[in-house]
């Protein structure tokens, strides 16, 4: 049988607060446990998936029996704080009935934008996928003041996807999919099964209206594909609120799917070779020159000089030992740290840095070999493939 989820091994799924929480009833369980079910399936089949869930304020909403109306921003930030707690408890328990268990991560604009907290964020996501935990995500919304807040959980969604370099990001929604017009307003109104680039006529289709609960509505939905899209993630809108409702999407019930542009690893490489200036310069061994010709990760055992001062997450230049670019890439060290472990073999690193030494100076995936390419160049040779 066909499984439209086929193929995609890293996958973040959104969930908006309307499909977890009934204003009356409170948190809906049955419909939370056969989610869990879904995850837990594709978990089995060895594939990682991240939720990034709202419904903090809804639910805090319903258990302080608040009255219907527009809340004050510090009274929404005092729901989300009472329906998070309740809100994570939901999903340990739900997931633990499979054995799985639920790491929370609350993230505010700031992190997902700056480059330390957001490689501090990316390592942490990673580590619970490696742990075999499911990263339950939503946004910090107790301290995201205006500035700092995204508001809505579907660019939120976008951004983790890219940042974990996801396959795929799934939107559950309370419609299944994208249609040439807001189906409520144009009886007319076509569904669009797959978009394969967003153009405005596409930004046209998406109108503004929203939902009670979510702020979303279709136009932050597209603008969450935007960002996944050019990243090199997929995505897909469908209705979330059935049972099982990633077990409908294989299926291949009623669904939109917006492919990428790209692949996630290609479309950061190319951020990296194209965007940022080099802060720093690594002279690496004869040995390091051929592991990275490989295509493996640089080592600090094969880091000879270290130059430049650099944070974690600049972009640095790596050099042979006749002073020849070989490629450049996100280091993992500040400099101070990469001159202390340059040159150590990995369980040396541990004994200088502590426990929490990375292995790699630089990750393959945050690697870009070759000289200096410039924006162009790496368009070219992205299009010539
Ligand atoms: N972060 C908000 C919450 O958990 C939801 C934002 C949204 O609906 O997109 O209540």
């Amino acid at each position: 049988m066909s499984d439209a989820l086929h193929g995609y091994g890293r996958i973040v799924v959104k969930i908006g607060s309307a499909l977890l929480v009934d204003r009356e009833r409170g948190l809906k369980s049955d419909w939370l446990r056969s989610l869990a079910d879904d995850v837990a399936a594709l978990a089995r089949e060895g594939r990682e998936v991240m939720l990034v869930s709202s419904g903090a304020i809804a639910l805090g909403r319903a258990i302080m029996k608040l009255p219907p109306g527009a809340l004050k921003l510090e009274e929404a930030q005092a729901a989300a704080a009472v329906g998070q707690i309740a809100l994570a408890r939901a999903y340990s328990e739900a997931l633990g009935r499979h054995s799985l268990e639920a790491g929370q991560i609350l993230l505010t604009l700031r992190d997902t934008e700056e480059r330390r907290p957001y490689l501090n964020a990316r390592a942490t996501v990673g580590t619970l996928l490696q742990f075999g935990a499911v990263p339950v995500i939503n946004e910090n919304d107790t301290v995201a003041t205006t500035e700092i807040r995204y508001g809505d959980n579907d660019r939120l969604a976008a951004r983790v996807a890219t940042m974990m370099s996801a396959d795929l990001l799934i939107l559950l929604s309370d419609i299944d999919g994208l249609y040439t017009a807001p189906p409520a307003q144009d009886p007319d109104a076509r569904h669009i099964p797959t978009v394969d680039a967003i153009t405005p006529q596409i930004e046209a289709m998406a109108g503004g209206a929203a939902s009670i609960f979510s702020r979303g509505g279709m136009k932050t939905k597209v603008d969450a594909a935007k960002i996944a899209t050019q990243a090199g993630t997929a995505m897909i809108i469908t209705l979330g609120s059935r049972a099982n409702p990633l077990d409908a999407i294989r299926r291949g019930e009623r669904q939109t799917l917006f492919r990428a542009a790209t692949d996630p690893v290609r479309a950061r490489k190319r951020w990296i070779a194209g965007h940022l200036n080099a802060t720093g310069r690594l002279t690496v061994d004869e040995g390091a020159v051929r592991a990275l010709q490989g295509g493996k990760s640089l080592l600090p055992a094969g880091v000879k000089r270290v130059d430049g001062e650099f944070r974690r997450g600049d972009t640095i230049l790596v050099l042979d030992e006749t002073g020849a670019e070989i490629a450049r890439g996100l280091v993992a060290y500040d400099s101070g740290d990469a001159r202390l472990v340059a040159g150590l073999r990995s369980s040396a690193i541990e004994e200088q840095l502590g426990a929490s030494a990375r292995t790699a100076m630089i990750h393959r995936d945050d690697l870009v070999m070759g000289r200096l390419p410039t924006e162009d160049a790496a368009e070219e040779s992205h299009h010539a493939r």
